[in-house]
């Protein structure tokens, strides 16, 4: 595993991380979920990322996560988290104020058993709470050692730049990390996100590197989802149908030549596809079962040259 800087801070998280949506809490078993886990440390993997909602419930996969990672020492890996979506149906159980964060930020600790989490997430931007407010709030849960960095995830540019402009406006520790979604099948950050991102030393962790399991090819035009996959599971097999389109799935076809070529698995050659850039921090996958981060893991460290960037670019244009 090869690891790097977490955009410009010190921080070091492998460049595959491992995550838990959909996943661990969810429809994952619990010793499944914990034999992913285990893989994935044990292949060097430092950077697990979970958020208060992922789950059944709020905090269950966070349970999970914690219970997975009890037997390791703390230093030795990156634990993040999240707040923004719902966690209940009080008026203040949602979004980024002051009040939500600190009760998520409290309850997170607890399901993880941790005493600090090294990246807080603001899960998404919240138009109804003073963009101020919340980076107070985030400034003085740094200042406590109950998170080590914040981060953003999903947020447009302006709100991107504005975070920043008032982090160097009112002296306020710096956003460190960006989370958001980039695969072959959706580039939407190349242009906006990373050369602000870029500028303001923020890193990226970004999310569905093999698209939810289509780039890795077990998904195939004119057959049903394979049993046992996320698109074949009641619970959660709506967030991939949205994007098994003919078109992505025609490209993931003409991928898999160029994966063989490479002497790679099309899920290898899709996370060595996001690591060409040195804007990312991690590729962030998911897993359920251990040999999945047994293959992806192998893509660490593997350079594609020039002839492959070439004949991706032309499929995927
Ligand atoms: P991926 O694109 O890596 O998809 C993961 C899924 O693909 C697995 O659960 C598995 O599904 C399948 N898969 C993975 N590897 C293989 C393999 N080698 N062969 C066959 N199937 C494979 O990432 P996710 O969409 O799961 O997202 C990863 C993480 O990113 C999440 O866990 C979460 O931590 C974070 N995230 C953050 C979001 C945000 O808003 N900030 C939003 C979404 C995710 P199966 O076996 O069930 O088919």
């Amino acid at each position: 595993m090869e690891y790097r800087r977490l955009g410009k801070s010190g921080l070091k998280v492998s460049e595959i991380a491992l995550g838990s949506w959909l996943t661990y809490g969810t429809v994952t078993e619990r010793a499944q979920s914990i034999a992913c886990v285990k893989e994935a440390y044990d292949e060097g993997i430092n950077h697990f990322d979970c958020a208060n909602v992922y789950g059944s419930e709020p905090h269950a996969a966070e349970k999970v996560l914690g219970e997975a990672l009890a037997p390791y020492d703390r230093d030795s890996y990156v634990l993040t988290t999240k707040a923004f979506w719902p966690t209940g149906k009080g008026v203040n159980d949602r979004g980024l104020s002051r009040k939500h964060i600190f009760t998520q930020v409290e309850q997170s600790l607890r399901a993880l058993n941790v005493e600090y989490v090294d990246i807080f997430y603001c899960h998404r931007y919240d138009a109804e709470t003073d963009l101020e407010e919340t980076l107070r709030a985030l400034d003085d849960l740094v200042t406590q050692g109950k998170i080590l960095y914040a981060g953003i995830s999903e947020w447009q540019p302006n709100q991107i730049a504005n975070g920043v402009r008032l982090q160097r406006e009112f002296n306020l520790h710096k956003f460190a990390a960006s989370q958001p979604v980039y695969n072959m099948l959706n580039r939407y950050i190349e242009h906006a996100v990373i050369p602000i991102c870029d500028d303001a030393g923020i890193g990226q962790v970004v999310f569905s590197p093999l698209a939810q399991g289509i780039l890795t090819g077990k998904y195939k035009r004119g057959q049903s989802a394979p049993e046992g996959s996320r698109g074949a599971t009641d619970k959660v097999k709506a967030f991939v149908e949205r994007s098994l389109s003919e078109r992505n799935l025609a490209k993931v076809e003409r991928l898999e030549g160029v994966a063989k070529e490479a002497g790679l698995s099309l899920a290898q050659l899709a996370i060595a596809w996001i690591l060409r850039l040195d804007s990312i921090s991690s590729a962030l996958i998911g897993a359920s079962k251990p040999e999945q981060v047994k293959e992806n893991v192998k893509a660490s460290g593997v350079k594609l040259d020039a002839d492959t960037v070439e004949k991706i670019e032309e499929i995927l244009a």
